[in-house]
């Protein structure tokens, strides 16, 4: 039961009431024995500034943001760590009393689950990224950052362009990356030539949807991740598995960039298994 001395954190975003962030993380309280507790804020959009703001005045512990407010949040925020301020997008707000700390731990929590799950050592592996907005980005500069050779794959180049310039600019900053990031020059040889491809638009939500790309191209030495966890098994992943593929949903980010948060919060490690069985999704 929460108390006067109850620690508060919540998500905002619009529309929430479908997030699964409240019970992932009371859950993670619960086991831990943290005086914790998880709420959503449905904000509607243009209100996220001074939502993030009411940090300050309420005394708001800790604070996820989601869609349409990662931008507003980066604004809000009075420091923003490194890869935040390379996205221009703030997923996860840690109060420091009074100061508010913006992070966005979507590209850690990917390459987090990538490690846990597949086991995967990312060192110079050739990577393809379809896909180049908010996730695509995301993924690109912690692929990087982890030492991939990444290619970017987009609908529109200007995006591919754009995501691979803000990568490279990140990259050569400081000593942070140990891998490469460029634009693919053609769909079917970044998807050839990859070990690792992971699927970073929305193609697949709907089962309606085409295919993200030609899933012929695959073999039993490729790693196919999809970063949709709403169908669990996309047609995508269907197709990678008759083709002999390893593959991966998007529900291991969804937890890890979860627990990212977490840490950040309450420099505890979030408890994967427990979080998984209570949303009821299935990493395989
Ligand atoms: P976004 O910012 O809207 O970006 C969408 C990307 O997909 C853009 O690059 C867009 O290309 C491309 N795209 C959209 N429709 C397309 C189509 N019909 N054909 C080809 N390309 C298309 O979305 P996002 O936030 O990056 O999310 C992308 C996916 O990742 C969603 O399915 C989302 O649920 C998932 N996701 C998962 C997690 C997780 O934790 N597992 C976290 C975040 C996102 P253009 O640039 O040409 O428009």
């Amino acid at each position: 039961m929460p108390t006067g001395a109850t620690k508060v954190a919540g998500v905002i975003g619009h529309p929430v009431t479908h997030s699964l962030s409240p019970t992932l993380c009371n859950t993670a309280f619960v086991h831990l024995g943290l005086d914790w507790v998880y709420v959503a804020w449905d904000v509607a959009p243009g209100n996220g500034g001074s939502a993030v703001a009411s940090m300050r005045t309420l005394g708001i512990a800790a604070m996820s943001v989601t869609m349409p407010h990662k931008k507003a949040a980066f604004e809000a925020c009075d420091e923003r760590s490194e890869v935040a301020t390379a996205l221009g997008a703030v997923n996860c707000i840690a109060n420091q009393d009074g100061r508010l700390i913006g992070h966005n731990t979507d590209g850690a929590g990917l390459v987090a689950a990538l490690r846990a799950q597949l086991g995967l050592n990312l060192q110079a592996m050739p990577t393809t990224i379809v896909g180049a907005g908010g996730a695509g980005r995301a993924a690109a500069l912690a692929l990087c950052g982890a030492g991939a050779e990444v290619a970017i794959v987009n609908r529109s180049s200007d995006g591919a362009v754009a995501a691979a310039a803000m990568v490279s600019q990140w990259a050569g900053a400081g000593d942070n990356a140990v891998g490469t990031c460029t634009v693919a020059e053609s769909t079917t040889q970044a998807i050839t030539e990859a070990r690792l491809v992971v699927n970073a638009t929305p193609v697949g939500m709907s089962v309606a949807d085409p295919l993200p790309f030609d899933v012929e191209l695959l073999t039993d030495s490729h790693i196919v991740v999809d970063l949709i966890y709403h169908p669990i098994e996309t047609r995508l992943l269907v197709a990678a598995k008759r083709r002999g593929a390893a593959t991966a949903n998007g529900v291991g980010m969804l937890l890890y960039q979860a627990a990212e948060q977490l840490k950040i919060w309450t420099g505890r490690s979030a408890p994967i298994d427990v979080m998984s069985a209570a949303v009821g999704l299935s990493l395989d």
